[in-house]
C-alpha cells in the first residue's frame, strides 16, 4: 500500500518537476493540461495527506486528506510554516516534535529523504491528537544541491496505535494484575495462563496447558460451577460465582471466579477468559462474622438470636413427633454484687466460667445461651419425662456450690433455675422462655440456689423423688437395707433346692419397702451398681453361713439388674466378692431379666460366658414376659428359665396361662433348660405345673421371703 503511495506521489512529483522543460507549443500545452487535471485528481483523491513545502518550511500544496488529517481548511493551512503554532505536532512519547527534528526539515537540512516517522499531529475539528506516519521527500531542481520544495505524505495509523496501545495495555494488565486469569479454548482446554496464577495454584503454564479447566476445582466443589455458561439457551455470556480450587501443594481454597466469553466475528465463542481471586480470608471473615451475629463473643455461648432459632426448629420436630422439651432459665445469685466489689473483668471471668460449667454438664443435643447479663437458658429437646429436667437443674445448682477464682479471688456463687415444660407450660419458644423466667423468678423467692417448675405439683413431684434419692444412697451407711430371702423347691421331691435373696429398704419414716419402690429409682440414678454390689456381697456371706453351719442348700440366688449388668465391671466384680468371702462360684446363680441380654453385643456375651465359665448358673427371670429373642436363648450360657408369676396365677382357671407354662417348659426342656415356676400359692397350682414338667418351684405355699434365722429352710431341708 505505502509502496504504491510512493509511486503514486513519484508520478505527480515528476510532474511538476517536467513544467519548465516542456515547450511552448500547443500540443506541448494540451498534454500539459491533461496531465495536470489528471494528476491534480490523483492529488485530490488519494487517501493518504499530501503537503508540499518550500523551503522555508512554508505549506505551498495540501490535498483533501491532509486537510482532514489536519482538521483545517486548506486557505487556513497554505502560507503557515509547517511549525506554526496551530500544527501542533508531537512525538510518539507525547513530548513536543522540536522543528528542526521534524521530517520535512530535516529533509530540507539533509537533503535527504525522511521515511517512516512517526508523530502526533493535532486534528482542531476533532480536538484530539491522530497518529501519523510521515514521509517527506526533498525534491531538487535541476543543478541545485538545495531541495526547492519538500513532498511530504501522511498515512493515519490511529486505529492501528490504538489497538497496539490496547494491546500492551492488556498485557501489562494480565502479568502485573493480583487475580489469577487463565484463558481456555472453545474446548475449555487451558491455553494461556499469567503469573498470578502461578502464584495462587503453584501451577505453571506447563503443568495446565491443554487440560481442562475442571483440573482447577477441587474436589469439595460442588456449587453451580461454570457449566452454566454453556448450558444452551442460558443467553449468558459470562458467569461469576464460588469455586473450591485445587493448589498444586497446598489445601483447597475458595476462589470468587468471574468467566466471560470471547466471540470470534462469526460470533461463535472461541475463548474464556477465566479471572479469580483467592477469598479464604474474606469466607473467614464472614464466618467469623456470621459467628458473632449468633453468638455471645464473651463466653462463645449461641446468643438469643440463636437459641430462638434452636428452640422454634426443635418444638416443630416435637410437635410432630409427639415428643417433650424443657427450657431452663437460670439467673446467677448476686451477681451484681461481685460485679460491683470486684470489677467487670473479674464479673467477666466469672461467666465464663460458669458458661464453662453448664456446658459440661448437659447433654450434646442440649442447648446453652447466654441469654442476659447473668441470665443463661439450657434448652432440652426430646426429654424421656417432665422429671428430667429438674436433674440437670440439681446438677447445675450442685456445680456452682464448688468455689470460683477468678484473678486470685476465692469467688462462691448460686443459682436459681426455672423450668417450664413443652408442650404443657407452652406451645411457642416465647411462652415458653416467659415461664421458665417467672419460675425462676419464684426460684429466688423461695431463698435462692433451688429450681422450681413453672408447674407447682411437678416441682413437688421432683423435690419428693430427689429426696428419696438422697435418702436412698445413705441407706447403705445407715445400715437401712435387709436382705430377705424366700426358698425354692424342687416340684417332685419338694426338698430345697436354692434360697433367692430379695432386697428390703427399712426406710427411717415410712417402714419396710418392697423393692418396687426403690428399684427403679435406683437403676435410674445409677446407684443401682452400689446397691446390687451390696446384696451380692451380703447374699454370699448368708451362704457361706449357712453352709458352715451344715446347712444343705445349693444355690444362693441372687437378682442383677440389666443396669447393673451392662454398666458396671460386673463379671471383676463377682470374681472379687467371691474370693473375698471365700465361696465357690458353684453355690451362686444369678437371676438376669431379658433386658440384660437385649444388646446381644459380643461384649455382654463373653461377660456371660466368662460368668458360667468361672462355675455361676445364669438364669432367666420373669421368662414370658418382656422381649426376649428366641434367637438369643441359644447364644446365650444360661441354665434355667423362671415362669413369671402371672401365669403360674391363672395356671389352672386360664387355658391361654396354661399354654403359656407348657410352652416355655417345653422350650426349656427342648434347649436342655431347667424351669422353675414363680408364686406358686397353692397345692393345685404345684400339683398343675409339676404335671405340666415343670422342675421347680417357688412361692407363698413353701414360704414368702422371710429373715435368713426363719426355720423355714431348715424344715425344707429336713422333708
Ligand atoms: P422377682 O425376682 O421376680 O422376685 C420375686 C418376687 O415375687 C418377690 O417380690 C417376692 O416377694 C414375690 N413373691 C414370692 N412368692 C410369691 C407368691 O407366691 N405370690 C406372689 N404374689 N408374689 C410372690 P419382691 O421381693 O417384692 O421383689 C420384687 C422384685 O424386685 C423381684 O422380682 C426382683 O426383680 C426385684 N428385686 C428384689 N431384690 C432385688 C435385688 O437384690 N436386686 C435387684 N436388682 N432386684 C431385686
Ligand atoms: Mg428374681
Amino acid at each position: 500500500m505505502f509502496e504504491k503511495l510512493k509511486e503514486d506521489i513519484g508520478m505527480f512529483s515528476s510532474f511538476f518537476l517536467m513544467i519548465p522543460q516542456l515547450t511552448n507549443s500547443k500540443l506541448a500545452i494540451d498534454t500539459l493540461r491533461i496531465s495536470e487535471a489528471k494528476y491534480r485528481s490523483l492529488f485530490e483523491n488519494i487517501d493518504q495527506g499530501v503537503i508540499y513545502l518550500d523551503r522555508t518550511g512554508v505549506v505551498i500544496a495540501v490535498n483533501q486528506a491532509a486537510e482532514q488529517l489536519l482538521g483545517l481548511p486548506r486557505d487556513v493551512i497554505v502560507g503557515r510554516k509547517f511549525a506554526d503554532s496551530c500544527f501542533k505536532v508531537i512525538k510518539e512519547d507525547g513530548s513536543i516534535f522540536p522543528e528542526e527534528q521534524q521530517p520535512p526539515m530535516q529533509a530540507l537540512h539533509t537533503g535527504k529523504p525522511v521515511e517512516g516517522v512517526i508523530m502526533g499531529l493535532f486534528n482542531s475539528a476533532r480536538q484530539n491528537y491522530i497518529w501519523l506516519v510521515v514521509h517527506a521527500v526533498p525534491e531538487f531542481r535541476m543543478n541545485e544541491h538545495q531541495p526547492h520544495q519538500i513532498l511530504m505524505t501522511l498515512t493515519d495509523i490511529t486505529r492501528q496505535k490504538q489497538s497496539e496501545g490496547k494491546l500492551s495495555m492488556a498485557s501489562v494488565i494480565f502479568n502485573t494484575i493480583g487475580e489469577g486469569i487463565f484463558v481456555t479454548d472453545k474446548h475449555k482446554k487451558i491455553i494461556s495462563v499469567n503469573e498470578a496464577f502461578t502464584t495462587l495454584t503453584g501451577f505453571s503454564q506447563q503443568d495446565v496447558y491443554g487440560k481442562n479447566a475442571r483440573f482447577l476445582h477441587a474436589k469439595k466443589h460442588h456449587l453451580t460451577s461454570d457449566d452454566d455458561l454453556n448450558a444452551p439457551g442460558t443467553g449468558l455470556n459470562s458467569w461469576q460465582g464460588e469455586i473450591w480450587r485445587r493448589r498444586k501443594t497446598n489445601p483447597d481454597f475458595p476462589s470468587w471466579t468471574t468467566i466471560s466469553e470471547v466471540k470470534d466475528a462469526n460470533g461463535e465463542v472461541s475463548h474464556c477468559v477465566h479471572v479469580f481471586m483467592d477469598i479464604t480470608h474474606f469466607k473467614k471473615a464472614q464466618d467469623h462474622l456470621g459467628f458473632l451475629a449468633y453468638h455471645d463473643p464473651l463466653t462463645k455461648l449461641p446468643n438469643r438470636l440463636l437459641l430462638k432459632d434452636r428452640i422454634d426448629h426443635s418444638l416443630q420436630t416435637a410437635l410432630r413427633e409427639g415428643s417433650q422439651a424443657a427450657v431452663l432459665f437460670l439467673d446467677l445469685d448476686r451477681f451484681k454484687g461481685i460485679n460491683d466489689t470486684y470489677g467487670h473483668e473479674v464479673g467477666d471471668g466469672l461467666l465464663r466460667e460458669v458458661a464453662k460449667r453448664i456446658k459440661n454438664l448437659v447433654r450434646k443435643e442440649d442447648t446453652v445461651s447466654r441469654y442476659a447479663g447473668d441470665e443463661f437458658v439450657v434448652f432440652m429437646e426430646n426429654i424421656p419425662d417432665a422429671k428430667n429436667p429438674a436433674k440437670l437443674a440439681q446438677k447445675l445448682i450442685e456445680t456452682f456450690n464448688a468455689p470460683a477464682y477468678i484473678k486470685g479471688h476465692r469467688l462462691k456463687i448460686s443459682t436459681s433455675v426455672g423450668i417450664s415444660l413443652f408442650p404443657q407450660d407452652g406451645q411457642d419458644t416465647d411462652t415458653l422462655i416467659k415461664n421458665a423466667d417467672a419460675a425462676m423468678y419464684r426460684a429466688k423467692k423461695e431463698g435462692r440456689n433451688n429450681f422450681q417448675y413453672y408447674s407447682m405439683e411437678l416441682t413437688t413431684e421432683a423435690f419428693e423423688k430427689m429426696s428419696r434419692e438422697r435418702a436412698l444412697r445413705q441407706s447403705l451407711e445407715r445400715h437401712e437395707l435387709i436382705l430377705y430371702y424366700q426358698p425354692q423347691v424342687c416340684l417332685k421331691t419338694g426338698k430345697l433346692v436354692g434360697v433367692e435373696s430379695l432386697v428390703r429398704w427399712m426406710h427411717p419414716t415410712e417402714g419396710l419397702l418392697p423393692p418396687k419402690h426403690f428399684i427403679p429409682i435406683a437403676e435410674e440414678s445409677g446407684f443401682i451398681v452400689a446397691l446390687g454390689e451390696w446384696v451380692l456381697k451380703n447374699a454370699c456371706m448368708q451362704m457361706r453361713r449357712w453352709l458352715d453351719e451344715g446347712l444343705k442348700i445349693n444355690k444362693m440366688v441372687v437378682n442383677v439388674s440389666a443396669i447393673q449388668f451392662l454398666r458396671s465391671d460386673f463379671v471383676a466384680t463377682v470374681e472379687r466378692v467371691l474370693h473375698s468371702i471365700g465361696l465357690d462360684p458353684c453355690y451362686l446363680e444369678l437371676e438376669l431379666t431379658g433386658s440384660s441380654f437385649m444388646d446381644h453385643s459380643d461384649q455382654t456375651i463373653k461377660a456371660l460366658n466368662q460368668l458360667v465359665a468361672a462355675g455361676i448358673d445364669l438364669t432367666i427371670d420373669d421368662f414370658g414376659i418382656g422381649c426376649f429373642s428366641f434367637n438369643n436363648l441359644k447364644r446365650i450360657p444360661v441354665k434355667k428359665l423362671k415362669i413369671n408369676s402371672s401365669f403360674v396365677v391363672d395356671v389352672l382357671n386360664n387355658a391361654n396361662d396354661e399354654d403359656i407354662a407348657r410352652a416355655v417348659i417345653a422350650l426349656g426342656h427342648g434347649l436342655h433348660l431347667q424351669v422353675i415356676a414363680m408364686g406358686i400359692e397353692s397345692n393345685a397350682q404345684q400339683n398343675r405345673l409339676r404335671d405340666l414338667g415343670c422342675d421347680e418351684g417357688q412361692g407363698y405355699l413353701y414360704s414368702s421371703p422371710v429373715l435368713p434365722w426363719s426355720t423355714v429352710f431348715r424344715t425344707l431341708v429336713a422333708e
